[in-house]
């Protein structure tokens, strides 16, 4: 349970380290596993992401999806695809992805550990239309192990629309011929396949021509870029295939509801309107200041007791404000590995945390191995979180923490940031018990620690006033890392 934390000069170096110098590479543009999408998050009212992740050594898994208000019947359509999918991953007895899951724990040592990510992106989020992708990758797979799947909903009429209603009905099958055509001759791919599915199941067709067209969604340029997974239209071996048919082509073919989704990809209105009739109230942001507005943080590590919290995976409303307030009683500091796509929709959490005098870092968009990621995606995964957490705070993190704390060359040559990770992990994502964890920090917590938390489970926010009264009681100080790994007594 004791990781070594990282030796305080590689982590100075990487503060002297201008992190404007991260490069900002998107992925390539057939990535299906590039994160975030071109919406701003805080513009969305009241969103709320909804994200556990599990740290198992063995069994990782992490995923998240939007709570939109107002698309009540699509985000009910997410939750159940998504937690199946984490069911499938997890329980059950020697069948599919949960036999590999399981299988690995038992598999030699040197076998790499298992893996489910499922994110998700924002394919439009304006006027009464709103497009959500939801992407997920697992491992081990039959397939390459990435999902994408398109979600539309119609906030006209309230109605959660599967990806092919984008085209009339009349016209699906005009649709699925020049989707077939334009596949013929690719390396790989079985436009058959398509035929089929419309062939031999002449009576249902529709349900699986829409499993198999179940990713839709309009270019910049208002063209309909269709997205099989890999095995869906070809050969597995063949990969990820898509075909992108021309606006002037779909045109005729788009249902009402495509139309509009066209529109509002092509040019965003100013608002979303699904016609929600409440929006949530925002939980209070504390508004702490550091020392009455001094953010130097001037304890002597090399005098007095020093130990650092991190909190990961944040922030998430309303624990982080709680927390906040914890820390606020003792004067404590602590660290934040917030997340990026979490930071986007709660910016003023964040805000509040620089103001408080802890110190932000970053953990990721939204929390994959990046040891699995291409270089350009690991750089885009760490750029838009600073990038998130400088809007947020006017200032852009040194510090990463890697999700996991899975971290090889690649990922270091990916980054200037410099990577921190732990000593002291009461494996609070497990034991969601408030008292369990307080007991374990403060039993195995010695000076200059860096102690692992996270502020997405309200139970790990609980533990925290014990943590801090009796750990306070024996004299120690709560600072942040890099003032502890600046400041710290030498033996
Ligand atoms: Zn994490």
């Amino acid at each position: 349970m004791r990781n070594r934390t990282l030796a305080s000069a590689l982590l100075l170096l990487g503060s002297l380290t201008p992190a404007a110098s991260c490069s900002t590479d998107p992925p390539t543009d057939d990535s299906a596993r590039a994160p975030g999408g071109p919406v701003d998050l805080a513009r969305i009212k009241g969103i709320r992401i909804v994200s556990d992740n599990s740290h198992d050594r063995s069994c990782r898994w992490a995923a998240s999806y939007p709570d939109v208000p107002g698309a009540t019947a699509m985000t009910a359509a997410m939750k159940k695809d998504v937690e199946g999918r984490v069911a499938d991953f997890h329980g059950g007895e020697g069948h599919g992805p949960t036999a590999l899951c399981g299988g690995v724990r038992t598999a030699t040592r040197r076998a790499r550990s298992a893996e489910l990510h499922i994110g998700f992106s924002f394919l439009v989020a304006s006027g009464d239309v709103l497009g959500v992708r939801l992407t997920t990758f697992e491992s081990p797979s039959a397939g390459d192990g990435t999902d994408t799947r398109t979600y539309w909903y119609d906030g006209r009429d309230g109605t959660d629309r599967p990806a092919l209603e984008l085209v009339a009905p009349g016209s699906r099958n005009a649709f699925a011929a020049a989707v077939r055509k334009r596949l013929t001759g690719v390396e790989g791919a079985d436009p058959a396949s398509l035929d089929d599915t419309a062939r031999d199941h002449a009576a249902d067709h529709g349900a699986d021509r829409a499993t198999a067209l179940d990713d839709l969604a309009f270019t910049d340029d208002g063209d309909l870029r269709v997205s099989f997974d890999r095995g869906t239209v070809g050969v597995p071996a063949a990969g990820r295939h898509t075909v992108t048919l021309p606006e002037t082509t779909v045109r005729p073919w788009l249902s009402d509801f495509g139309r509009r989704a066209q529109r509002q990809t092509l040019r965003p209105g100013r608002e979303l309107d699904l016609g929600a009739t409440a929006t949530p109230t925002p939980p209070p942001v504390p508004t702490y200041t550091a020392d009455g507005g001094d953010r130097t943080d001037r304890t002597d590590c090399a005098e007095v007791t020093c130990v650092a919290l991190t909190f990961d995976d944040g922030p998430a409303a309303p624990q982080t404000a709680t927390l906040l307030t914890y820390l606020a009683a003792y004067g404590a500091r602590a660290t934040f590995f917030t997340v990026g796509q979490n930071v986007a929709a709660h910016p003023e959490l964040v805000r509040a945390e620089a103001l408080a005098g802890h110190e932000i870092g970053n953990h990721s968009w939204d929390h994959p191995d990046l040891t699995r990621l291409a270089p350009a995606e690991i750089r885009s995964q760490l750029a838009r979180t600073n990038a998130a957490i400088e809007a947020a705070t006017g200032r852009a993190p040194t510090l990463f923490r890697p999700p996991y704390g899975a971290i090889d060359d690649k990922v270091r040559f990916a980054t200037t940031l410099a990577p921190l990770m732990w000593d002291v992990d009461p494996e609070d994502w497990k034991y969601l018990d408030a008292v369990r964890v307080a007991q374990y920090v403060i039993a195995n917590t010695d000076r200059d620690e860096v102690v692992l938390l996270h502020d997405i489970h309200p139970t790990s926010v609980e533990a925290v006033p014990e943590i801090l009264r009796t750990l306070t009681e024996r004299g120690y100080h709560f600072v942040t890392v890099s003032h502890l790994y600046g400041h710290r007594h030498t033996d």
